[in-house]
């Protein structure tokens, strides 16, 4: 019998995960044993199993990558290249967004705002009114301090991924410069590190089926229906536009600028992609992404241990579309007109934070809130969105990842790679 391919089998483990969860609910148990629990449990110990890869893998592939590159011309090339694509796609993703609520206005109900039907009462969002314009994001600044932590073992522990990244370009970028003997070293040590880190995720890989089973069924048991009607239509435009993203743009680029097939490189990238929905984390999921990458698309270890860690963390398209869309959605149901320039402000502060943010669950929720900060609406609003928001995380997790995995075969096949999807 020939052994079903691992998309295929995360595919029916999420298929049996939504039937399980909808039977069993929270409550349902055997022999006192809550089923929800054991969902919990599995789903968790495979998360783990992810993200106690991910700081030895971001720091190894990272040193390894610039180590790996040579000269300064090429490092800066494939920098610039990697930049300038994955702050075009955030912006195209952003734009997309702001197309979509603009014209699908989820926030208006029957031409008035939605606040009501959601349950804000009038008190709030008349205070909110009046607390509109001229708000700075502060905290916009902070998410940048970030960048250079004052303690790299504290960083790692409190998976500041953005410091990391950081210390590991210093690091393999050095690294390189310094005594042959001890050069030679320490890029054996790190590329020795990468490797075994990568040996665990082709492991941990293979429990991917029954990790996805149990992360899904404890979000269907958990999630009632009844949450989504009142945010139904905000639900769908976001839903909406991240498709576009993913199905229009993306193969767009990949056929375009990239010249290989859109449709191989879904399939390859196929167990990350159901790793990402479930997770909900393009950190967690980043083992996986460089798996897929390197073993299915055939992208070389040189460009994908330097444009994937860094994507992960840096390029979330399906984060800033779904920022601008949330807080779009906000105004509108508070019954505020959005002109030009908040609209500007939104997409730029979109952008930004999208960059500075975790790959980490729902971590979009805090960005959103600088956005609101500096529009003018309180903190408080986002709690309109709460209700969707998991659902919402899994599905641009997903889009967040495979934008990673299309600038890394972009990229290579700009840099003259020719054994990118060939299967
Ligand atoms: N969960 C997302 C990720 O890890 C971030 C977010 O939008 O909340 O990519």
């Amino acid at each position: 019998m020939t052994k079903l391919k691992l998309h295929w089998q995360i595919l029916i483990a999420l298929v049996l995960a939504v039937i399980a969860g909808t039977l069993t609910g929270t409550e349902g148990a055997l022999f006192g044993l809550r089923f929800y629990d054991v969902y919990a449990f599995v789903g968790q110990l495979f998360l783990n199993a992810l993200k106690m890869l991910i700081v030895p893998l971001i720091l190894s592939s990272i040193i390894v990558g610039i180590g790996g590159i040579g000269s300064g011309g090429a490092l800066g090339r494939l920098g610039g290249r990697t930049l300038l694509y994955y702050a075009a796609t955030s912006l195209i993703a952003i734009l997309i967004g702001l197309v979509v609520v603009n014209a699908v206005a989820p926030g208006v109900v029957d031409g008035q705002p939605a606040r009501e039907v959601i349950g804000l009462s009038e008190e709030a969002a008349g205070a909110v009114a009046a607390r509109v314009e001229g708000r700075s994001a502060g905290d916009l600044v902070d998410i940048f301090l970030r960048m250079v932590p004052t303690n790299i073992v504290a960083a790692a522990a409190e998976g500041q991924m953005l410091g990391l990244i950081t210390f590991g370009l210093l690091f393999g970028f050095f690294m390189t410069r310094i005594e042959e003997a001890y050069a030679e070293a320490m890029y054996n040590f790190w590329q020795g590190v990468f490797s075994v880190m990568m040996r665990i995720t082709e492991w941990v890989m293979r429990f991917a089926p029954i990790g996805v089973f149990g992360l899904v069924a404890k979000v269907v048991a958990g999630t009632g229906l009844a949450a989504f009607v009142p945010l139904l239509w905000f639900f769908l435009s976001v839903l909406a536009a991240l498709a576009l993203h993913f199905g229009l743009v993306m193969p767009l680029l990949l056929k375009g600028v990239g010249r290989v097939s859109p449709l191989r490189h879904y399939r390859a990238m196929a167990p990350a992609l159901l790793t990402a929905f479930s997770t909900s984390s393009s950190s967690a999921t980043l083992p996986l992404t460089m798996e897929c990458v390197e073993k299915n698309a055939g992208v070389s270890n040189r460009t994908s241990s330097f444009v994937l860690p860094l994507g992960a963390t840096v390029n979330m398209d399906g984060t800033a579309l779904y920022e601008c869309v949330a807080a779009m959605f906000i105004a509108q149901a508070y019954g505020i007109e959005l002109g030009f320039g908040a609209q500007f402000t939104i997409v730029l502060t979109a952008l930004l934070t999208s960059i500075g943010v975790a790959g980490i669950p729902a971590a979009s929720l805090v960005a959103i809130s600088i956005i609101l900060a500096a529009i003018g609406l309180p903190a408080e609003a986002i709690g309109l969105i709460l209700a969707v928001d998991r659902v919402l995380d899994m599905c641009r997790t997903a889009v967040n990842v495979f934008s990673d995995s299309c600038g890394a075969v972009i990229i290579a096949r700009l840099s003259g790679e020719k054994d990118i999807l060939r299967k």
